[in-house]
């Protein structure tokens, strides 16, 4: 007979694993089922080898930078498969680790592709398994559109396949991913032409981050078409054509699509149990978690809100403290989340943008900008300029946004998000004394 656990979590992603291992923590028995590499999309093929690869791109612009630093690098040159060799074996090494935590927290690894069977059943490779509580946490995976020849481009996955850096990349998309990779690729090598169906990269966040990406990328050499939408894709013998909505076809040796996910959400069974999707197939969750299922919940990306891998194991791990810990009111707060965008070099972005905030609060709003070159370019011929943004509301200025894009962007944010989250004013950020010479000292120093 099969066995009866507390919970069942269907995915072991960055949410799926969390919530697993709190729940066994307070005393639950877990199973906990996967159908691929262990991790999920942010150790496989997110997050860890993403930000491998930006470490090696920074490398590339050091060795560039690195004779009027005074250091002698003449003919250096990159090895793509050695580098792509080394981050497969750290994934592997996580992959171990994730394992060996399971196994720690007493949990059973069910391999295998999980569906819904019930309110508290699952189905997995011919087993029906019993549970009183089933979490679902199986994550996204990469869109294409619907155009002749999509199937010729490659996804996020499939960068993180390469064996060897493309000579010529058109990169499709504007958000995280596509500015991402368009910047590591450009960073190692290649010729990246970046294609933007409208007028800004990044258009979710505060405009000045955009604006700066793009007068940095092009700076760099990147190639960015904007109002251009990808029609059909041609295979030809160097690669792919890609017939655009405006201008000639351009051919190159890679198209690497960046346009978003979609949640996994087909085959697992939702109607058997009442678990209802939105209208982008997105399980629909309250505050709590709770679907539309009283014994099933979900976390993560499946349920479409700020899709990072932080986000995810933080909701995992409140839902297990309140299933199993004991603690009635824990829930994430989704607002306020603070995020780095890994372009080169960086943007850090937490709060409401600009023009949210004056949306909401009107001329409640006062804005402190800073466009400056960090010190690191000062010996340099290359400038890229900085530029970081205060937003604040009310007589009392409460800080609701800080928006930084420059070296160091990515490290500096997670102290001043605490800031933000503890509703620190203007005043306070005055009153700290200044580190100096930093980057991070223009947010303290803004007039
Ligand atoms: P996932 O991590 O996707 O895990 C879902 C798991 O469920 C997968 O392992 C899948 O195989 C499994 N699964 C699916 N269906 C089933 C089934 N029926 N049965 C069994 N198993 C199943 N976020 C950040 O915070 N910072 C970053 O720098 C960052 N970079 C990223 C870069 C890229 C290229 C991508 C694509 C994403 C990045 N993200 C980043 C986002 C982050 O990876 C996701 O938000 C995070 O992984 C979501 O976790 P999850 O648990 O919801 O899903
Ligand atoms: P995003 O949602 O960030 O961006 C996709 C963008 O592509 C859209 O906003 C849209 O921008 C554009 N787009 C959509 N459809 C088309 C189309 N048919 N043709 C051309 N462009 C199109 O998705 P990503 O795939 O970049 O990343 C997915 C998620 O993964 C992110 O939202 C983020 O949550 C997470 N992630 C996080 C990272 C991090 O934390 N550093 C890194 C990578 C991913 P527009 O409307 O302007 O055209």
């Amino acid at each position: 007979m099969s066995k009866s656990y507390d919970l069942i979590v269907i995915g072991g992603g960055s949410g799926g694993i969390a919530t697993a291992r709190r729940a066994a923590q307070h005393g639950a028995s877990v199973a906990l089922i996967e159908g691929q590499r262990l991790g999920g999309t942010c150790v496989n093929v997110g997050c860890v080898p993403k930000k491998v690869m930006w470490h090696a791109a920074q490398l590339g612009e050091v060795f560039h930078d690195g004779p009027e630093y005074g250091f002698d690098i003449d003919g250096w040159r990159h090895d793509w498969s050695r580098l792509v060799a080394n981050r497969e074996q750290y994934i592997r090494r996580l992959n171990g680790i994730y394992e060996r935590n399971l196994e720690k927290d007493g949990i059973d690894l069910i391999r295998g592709w999980g569906k819904l069977d019930g309110p508290h059943h699952v189905l997995v490779d011919g087993d029906r398994l019993e549970a009183k509580r089933i979490l679902i946490a199986t994550g996204g995976k990469p869109k294409r559109p619907d155009i002749p020849g999509a199937e010729l481009g490659l996804d996020s996955d499939g960068f993180f396949a390469l064996d060897q850096c493309p000579p010529t990349i058109a990169v499709v998309g504007s958000g995280y991913i596509a500015v991402e990779l368009a910047g590591m690729l450009k960073g190692l090598g290649a010729e990246v032409t970046l294609i933007a169906r409208k007028d800004a990269l990044l258009r979710e966040f505060d405009a000045m981050l955009g604006e700066g990406l793009v007068e940095a990328y092009q700076q760099m050499g990147i190639d960015i078409l904007f109002e251009t939408e990808v029609t059909r894709l041609h295979r030809t013998e160097l690669g792919v054509e890609a017939e655009l909505s405006r201008g000639e076809p351009r051919a190159f040796s890679q198209v690497l699509w960046a346009i978003g996910r979609e949640p996994m959400t087909a085959d697992l069974g939702l109607d058997s149990a009442g678990v209802r999707l939105d209208t982008q197939q997105q399980i629909i969750t309250d505050g709590w978690q709770a679907t539309d299922c009283e014994s099933v919940f979900a976390v993560g990306d499946v349920t479409g809100r700020a899709q990072l891998t932080p986000v995810a194991i933080a909701a995992g791990r409140r839902l297990a403290d309140r299933l199993w810990g004991g603690q009635e009111d824990r829930c994430l707060n989704y607002d306020t989340i603070p995020t780095v965008v890994f372009t080169h070099p960086p943007i850090g972005t937490v709060g409401y943008s600009e023009a949210h905030a004056r949306v909401e609060y009107g001329d409640a709003v006062k804005v402190y900008t800073s466009n400056f070159r960090a010190l690191y370019y000062g010996v340099l011929e290359r400038k890229i300029q900085s530029r970081f943004k205060l937003v604040c509301v009310g007589k009392e200025e409460k800080v609701i946004g800080v928006h930084c894009f420059g070296p160091g962007a990515d490290e500096l944010l997670q102290g001043f998000a605490v800031a933000v989250k503890m509703g620190a004013t203007k005043r306070d950020f005055d009153d700290t004394v200044a580190i100096h010479p930093t980057s991070a000292e223009e947010l303290v120093t803004m007039r």
